[in-house]
């Protein structure tokens, strides 16, 4: 919701008035000097929407105000203009509308533009979040990241780098949600109040790796060609693709880091497909080079993959993670009940290229159990599960 300053007031009244906290208020105004407020400039308050109200018969100005809620002068703020004293029938007034609910509706088929359109929404209400674009898919999807926080530990977590993994997408946007929710209202998350996570923490978000092999997972493939017979011969003729789990090319994206690719080669297919194929050298795809470079330049603490499924985390590589690695997962564990699996032979992929280079904590979480993509009924117990290992790789 956007406001104009008056002569005098200043960001902590504003604070104040609509009971947002100062800090979120400032990170959502990130081009403004908070000791230089001129009067007339426009302040962006999160959490809210101004709603468009008709003025009825018994109306007064003050009586909107306590039927919403707001004290008089939110109300007057945000209806410089209007006359308080002389409300007509008709009259159209805006009415501040605090956001208490999800915008993310995560239980649905959840391809790219769904998630661009929550993207959208979400930083409209909760402008605090930094968007950004980290490379684009093969076919020119934007790959998005979030950021949320302010913090010195720097987080990071992504999802859909498997294209019939997509539920994990829904289920991190939907904790994305649920954290700007608990902060601007300030309600607790599982008695976890949430603000100090802010402060401490700058978690950044890739929530969709593969756009394209979401797509084609979801909504089938591409209406034209080179690319809808090219992904139809990769898919061994069929048009069935809940079982692909690379980008648009037939690479396995997270067959493409440089952690003992070659040993990863050897045990899986030589040609592209639908799963397993790990390019022709590491890092060929760009949708792997916009993970690789943005992780290369951003220096975090610790890195979590999301994928389904198994109930399971993998939390090694060739014995060079850090102790604080089995610390942190035996927190996950203990939150959502998945099981701890310090290595399996597997090799190339994101969290093992993370802990190979930088020699940090880093984890593969197997989201629910059955057969990829997870039906969506599993959607609720998915988020409760997987809502403690979010919480904890902040608090950890
Ligand atoms: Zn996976």
């Amino acid at each position: 919701m956007d406001i104009f300053v008056r002569q005098g007031d200043s960001l902590w009244y504003y604070s104040q008035l609509f009971r947002i906290n100062l800090q979120l208020i400032l990170d959502s105004n990130r081009n403004i000097q908070p000791a230089q407020l001129a009067a007339g400039q426009r302040i962006r308050i999160p959490g809210f929407v101004a709603q468009i109200y008709t003025v009825r018969q018994g109306d007064s100005f003050w009586s909107i105000a306590q039927r919403r809620n707001l004290s008089n002068d939110a109300l007057l703020l945000v209806n410089p203009t209007v006359n308080p004293n002389r409300l007509q029938v008709g009259q159209t007034i805006r009415v501040p509308l605090r956001i208490t609910w999800r915008l993310v509706q995560g239980k649905q088929e959840y391809d790219f533009t769904r998630m661009m359109n929550d993207i959208r929404r979400l930083q409209n209400v909760y402008p605090f979040l930094q968007i950004a674009v980290i490379g684009n898919s093969v076919l020119g999807n934007a790959i998005q990241e979030v950021r949320i926080g302010t913090g010195p530990k720097r987080v990071h977590y992504n999802a859909s780098f498997h294209a019939n993994e997509w539920i994990t997408t829904p289920v991190i946007m939907t904790f994305l949600n649920d954290y700007c929710l608990s902060l601007t209202n300030q309600n607790p998350i599982r008695g976890l109040v949430t603000l100090p996570l802010y402060q401490q923490t700058t978690l950044s978000i890739v929530p969709m790796v593969n756009p394209d092999g979401v797509s084609l997972v979801i909504n089938g493939p591409p209406e034209v060609d080179p690319w809808r017979t090219r992904v139809v011969e990769l898919n061994n003729g069929s048009t069935d693709f809940s079982g692909w789990k690379a980008n648009i090319r037939g690479v396995d994206l997270n067959d493409q880091f440089p952690a003992e690719w070659e040993l990863e080669r050897e045990r899986n297919p030589k040609v592209p497909g639908p799963r397993d194929y790990g390019g022709e050298r590491p890092l060929s795809e760009p949708e792997a080079i916009a993970m690789a470079n943005l992780t290369r330049s951003r220096d975090f603490a610790r890195v979590l993959a999301f994928h389904t499924q198994g109930e399971v985390i993998y939390w090694g590589f060739e014995n060079l993670e850090p102790p604080e690695s089995e610390i942190l997962v035996n927190e996950f564990s203990r939150v959502s009940g998945y099981e701890p699996v310090k290595t399996i032979e597997s090799y190339a992929g994101y969290k093992d290229w993370f802990i190979q280079d930088w020699r940090r904590p880093g984890f593969t979480v197997e989201l629910g159990t059955g057969i990829n993509p997870l039906p969506l009924t599993q959607f609720d117990e998915i988020y409760q599960e997987t809502l403690g290992i979010f919480l904890a790789g902040l608090y950890g």
